[in-house]
């Protein structure tokens, strides 16, 4: 079976324009309003000649209610039924009660995660990136899924923990 990997984080972290950049293709939709992702949503990947599926999901927060509470749980379908889980945090923010929250989700789940701290389109953004060691998920991988920066040693990080 083609392995599953898994992008979850809260709303507006760039989990689409991270999937994005990992299928090379502009598939997913990237919105500045959160929540216009609302199911998990799947599209096949390759990087060094190896297939993998990428699933998209969206915002995770934490005791949603509602409408939100459904987006919330589908993203915790998509952790529990992965392989791998990327969890995206916002660099030029830090770490949040809700980005805290959801760590606590990921740890019940006893998945592999990689911690990726997006939006690090600069070496000083990156520096800042290093206070997510505070997640206690590890070593935060720096990237820019907007513009790059970082994708190929993350693609192979990913490949990695398959
Ligand atoms: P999602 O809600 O987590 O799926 O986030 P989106 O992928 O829809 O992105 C939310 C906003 O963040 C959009 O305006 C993106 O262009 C922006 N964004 C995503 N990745 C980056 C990045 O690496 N750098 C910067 N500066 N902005 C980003
Ligand atoms: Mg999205």
């Amino acid at each position: 079976p083609v392995p599953v990997v898994a992008v979850v984080g809260r709303p507006n972290v760039g989990k689409s324009t991270l999937v994005n950049r990992i299928i090379g293709r502009r598939q997913a939709v990237v919105e500045d309003i959160p929540g216009v992702t609302r199911d998990r949503v799947p599209y096949d990947a390759q990087w060094s000649g190896r297939r993998f599926t990428v699933v998209d999901t969206g915002g995770w927060e934490p005791d949603a209610r509602d409408r939100a509470a459904a987006i919330a749980n589908q993203a915790e379908t998509a952790v529990v039924t992965a392989d791998v889980v990327l969890f995206v945090v916002d660099a030029t923010v830090g770490a949040t009660d809700v980005d805290e929250a959801a760590v606590r989700m990921l740890r019940r789940s006893a998945k592999p995660v990689l911690l990726i701290a997006n939006k690090a389109d600069n070496a000083a953004v990156e520096i800042e990136a290093t206070s997510l060691w505070s997640l206690g998920l590890g070593e935060p991988f720096p990237i820019s899924a907007l513009h790059g920066r970082g994708s190929g040693d993350l693609l192979d990080a990913i490949l990695a923990a398959l």
